[in-house]
């Protein structure tokens, strides 16, 4: 049986737009040599052309989980540019994120397209990592619960319960993402984290999603404050994760015995 003890602190990296083949291979090759710390499960989400050398450069039984940025709900055909479900799962992912605000802003990601691609991963036995966020405007009328709880219950409209409770969900408020981003205080994530919380108790059979993890700005300096809090069990970096080193780092920091009772 899992009980809170066990469950590990996720921290994983999307590479965004970024990084060749042999530039991902690099990464990994050093994650590889760099002592990895106990508790913490990290994942890495390379461009979709590198994901099978990356899977490849894995050993098997390797600590580190595997992912794809995006991939379509529809099983195959006339989607031009787009790759599918089992596409990326032929590659080696064994998660797929969806709902990134860059996706939702400027390649039309809607909640419903979100939703069809969380029942399209379950489908195809993947994980789903879902990505929700309110923007500033939101934020500053002070409705960002609302906001976020409603993207979310759209996101898992279409799963059952035991789907909903290996669903990854990422909070990453759109204000805070990217170069010009601003770091998010735990005073201003807490209470939104804690809605989620609620609502993934209410729409698992467990009561608990597999993890529900936090982005935007993170890094070294803030990792640890955000790490506090009682319904963050992980990080969603992207800068902070994109060289290796810069990434064990934060493995290393995100693993305190405090924050990760394991023996
Ligand atoms: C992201 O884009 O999901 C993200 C968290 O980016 P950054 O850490 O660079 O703000």
């Amino acid at each position: 049986m899992t009980t809170l003890e066990d469950r590990p602190t996720w921290i994983g990296t999307s590479w965004k737009m970024n990084k060749t083949l042999s530039e991902s291979v690099a990464f990994i090759d050093e994650l590889l040599a760099a002592d990895l710390p106990a508790g913490v499960q990290p994942f890495v989400l390379p461009a979709h052309t590198a994901l099978a050398a990356v899977r490849d450069r894995l050993p098997a039984g390797s600590p580190v989980l595997l992912g794809a940025q995006n991939a379509h709900w529809g099983p195959e055909g006339a989607g031009t540019g787009e790759v599918s479900m089992r596409m990326v799962a032929d590659a080696g992912a064994t998660l797929v994120e969806m709902g990134h605000s860059e996706r939702r802003a400027a390649f039309g990601e809607t909640d419903e397209t979100v939703a069809r691609k969380a029942a399209a991963a379950v489908a195809y036995g993947l994980t789903p990592l879902i990505c929700i966020g309110e923007p500033s405007a939101v934020r500053d009328a002070g409705t960002a619960e609302t906001y976020v709880e409603d993207q979310l219950r759209a996101a898992l409209a279409g799963l059952s319960s035991a789907a909903v409770q290996d669903v990854i969900v990422a909070y990453e408020p759109v204000w805070a993402i990217g170069e010009h981003g601003r770091a998010a205080t735990p005073e201003q994530t807490g209470p939104v984290m804690a809605r989620i919380g609620a609502v993934l108790a209410e729409l698992c059979a467990t009561g608990r999603a597999r993890a529900l993890l936090y982005g935007g700005s993170v890094s070294s300096d803030n990792a640890a404050d955000l790490l506090a809090d009682p319904h963050t069990d992980g990080l969603f970096v992207g800068r902070a994760g994109w060289t290796a080193a810069a990434y064990v780092d934060l493995l290393h920091r995100s693993a305190t015995p405090a924050l990760c009772p394991l023996t």
